[in-house]
């Protein structure tokens, strides 16, 4: 059983929400009260200055992002890539604001890559 208002979930022997007291449901409509979040890789970079860059100027603006291989690039010397994931929805807004940074030659945007693909294709 579930609130329809705070979508809290019950057992079957309740029928009345305590939070918000009104009746509770079967089956809760379609939308999910955690929307699951994509995320999609920008970037990937193994140039230290790069990453310390990219890490503070997506910090100041407030964006969600996560690092792969960013424990392990130090002990390979980065040649491992550090791989950044934003969420999907804010690629286009994360786009603009790196477009201006001076980025290390070893920088490699997604979208070059996937242009590559394109052309050879
Ligand atoms: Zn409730």
């Amino acid at each position: 059983m579930y609130c329809p208002k705070c979508r809290t979930e019950y057992r079957p022997e309740f029928n009345i929400c305590s939070n918000c007291n009104i009746e509770l449901v079967h089956e809760l409509p379609d939308e999910p009260i955690l929307k699951f979040v994509d995320y999609e890789e920008f970037i990937f970079t193994n140039n230290p200055g790069d990453s310390a860059l990219l890490k503070s100027v997506l910090d100041a603006e407030g964006i969600q992002y996560y690092i792969q291989g960013e424990t392990f690039a130090p002990y390979f010397y980065h040649a491992l890539p550090m791989h950044f994931y934003v969420r999907k929805d804010q690629i286009a807004e994360v786009k603009d604001i790196i477009k201006d940074l001076n980025l290390r030659i070893t920088t490699y945007s997604t979208d070059n890559l996937k242009r590559r693909k394109d052309n050879e294709g």
